[in-house]
């Protein structure tokens, strides 16, 4: 039997707002990467018995910005809301959050993030919301083996934004476009460092079209979140292929096992028993304050990259791809201005550079662009050297490494190893000859497949470590190849 089913997914993306300086709802410190256990803590932030919590002002202004950019409409009174569940991470036994029923109001509704795959396509969402962040479980190794458990209660308290969106990603692709999205917005609204570990959670509702759901937790990165969705898409679909019936659950993704397991069935709204939280004041959120967060809104990577596109000649694609990382855009528009000789054409090979190989490097090191050496100068003049025909277009690829870890310019780094580009038609000619004496079996086959050809120039690139010109070599060899 073949199940070909409609997959229904929606996704609730918590984020931790990791650029405020103090928790939620006290003053300790929302840094809690690398602190001792327990030390960043206080009586609100424990759920001690007769603390009072107070809101965040700059909590509030933070989801402003991103309700915001994501064109959701701000609710201009809410409360907080008790949601009320027992789990050694929450000490108080409810955690603070939103509730936007029973007279309850989320931070905001509606909204949309935008995405391209195949054409666009705009994923609408159903609220953002603000609550706190449970302590954090430690385990040792996985949470199904480890002998126990030990908390920590420096991340308890800290502000976590909830996105909703509404069950309209169709494919694990989709959500991959739009957790790609996502996190550039949240970047440019200048709110969360999402490189950070454990800055982000994803809880994915997933079903087929007809059956009931279930709830994948925990996702731990976006990266994760497509491999999720593939593999709890397949177990459905299984279990439908031998005659069985899918549950209402809670699942666990396993991501060293890369699998989701079962934890339990789905509980439902009314068990964590919502009641406004009393010891807060309502919050109001009103226009004056609105209008001030957004004159202060930088541009958005969307509208950048019409105006890239417009600025910079570059295409539609390069502009798009290139505003994703706000970090690698500026340092794009830093190193363009650096020389008053550059014009489209060089636009388009800084571009190149930032896209290929600094990003490769980027995604082989796990790295971010600010976590390296680079800066605006390096690209500037990989472009001029190779230009100039000082360097090849080789040599320049080979100094990547140099210039992202050490830093070092690219001057010196050709004072020191000695590269340039090696150009004399002469000397390319001998280097020619050799190669085609060492390698008769690569020659005898470029007489019936051309594409040998490459192989061959291949070789001199080889014999003189990329040093050697190219296109040059490509006129030499032809010549000599026909004698
Ligand atoms: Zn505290």
């Amino acid at each position: 039997m073949s199940i070909k089913a409609d997959v229904i997914i929606g996704l609730e993306v918590h984020i931790q707002l990791t650029n405020l300086k103090t928790k939620l709802f006290c003053s300790c410190s929302n840094d809690y990467r690398g602190g001792d256990a327990n030390t960043h803590i206080c009586p609100i932030c424990l759920g001690l018995p007769g603390s009072l919590p107070v809101v965040n002002k700059k909590a509030i202004e933070f989801a402003t910005r991103l309700a915001l950019a994501l064109e959701c409409d701000i609710n201009d009174s809410f409360w907080f809301y008790r949601k009320n569940y027992f789990y050694p991470d929450m000490a108080k036994n409810f955690q603070i959050s939103q509730y936007n029923k029973a007279g309850g109001k989320a931070f905001a509704d509606g909204g949309k993030i935008t995405i391209k795959l195949n054409g666009k396509k705009d994923i609408k969402l159903n609220r953002i919301h603000l609550e706190e962040d449970p302590a954090r479980l430690v385990h040792k190794g996985t949470i199904a083996t480890s002998p126990y458990t030990l908390v920590d209660y420096n991340r308890s308290g800290v502000t976590l934004i909830e996105i909703v969106s509404e069950p309209v990603i169709s494919t694990p692709e989709e959500a991959r476009e739009y957790l790609k999205q996502l996190k550039s917005i949240v970047q440019y609204c200048g709110i969360s460092n999402l490189d950070l570990e454990g800055s982000v959670r994803v809880d994915a509702n997933v079903s087929l079209k007809g059956h009931p759901r279930s709830e994948v937790k925990n996702i731990n990165s976006f990266k994760e979140v497509e491999r999720a969705l593939k593999w709890e898409i397949q177990r459905q679909i299984n279990q439908l292929k031998r005659g069985k019936e899918l549950i209402q659950e809670t699942r666990h993704w396993d991501d060293k096992r890369r699998i989701t397991i079962s934890l339990r069935t789905k509980e439902f709204e009314q068990d964590y028993r919502y009641f406004p939280e009393q010891d807060l004041v309502p919050i109001e959120v009103d226009n004056d304050f609105i209008s001030r967060v957004k004159k202060e809104l930088p541009e958005m990577p969307n509208e950048r990259a019409k105006r890239f596109q417009k600025q910079y000649e570059l295409s539609e694609f390069d502009s798009e791809i290139l505003v994703l990382d706000k970090d690698i855009a500026d340092l794009f528009e830093d190193g363009i201005k650096l020389d008053k000789s550059f014009g489209p054409e060089q636009y388009k090979l800084y571009c190149n550079w930032l896209m290929g190989d600094i990003s490769r490097w980027l995604n082989e090191n796990n790295k971010t662009i600010l976590e390296t050496k680079l800066n605006p100068q390096h690209i500037v003049d990989l472009i001029k050297f190779i230009q100039e025909g000082r360097i090849t277009g080789k040599i320049g690829k080979s100094l990547v490494n140099e210039i992202m870890t050490k830093g070092t310019s690219i001057t010196d780094i050709l004072k020191k190893t000695g590269k340039k580009r090696i150009s004399d038609k002469k000397k390319i000619s001998e280097i020619v000859r050799d190669v085609i004496e060492e390698n008769p079996d690569i020659v005898e086959d470029y007489k019936t497949n051309p594409k040998a050809l490459q192989a061959l120039i291949g070789e001199c690139m080889k014999k003189t470590k990329g040093q050697i010109d190219p296109e040059i070599t490509k006129d030499i060899m032809l010549k000599l190849l026909k004698n």
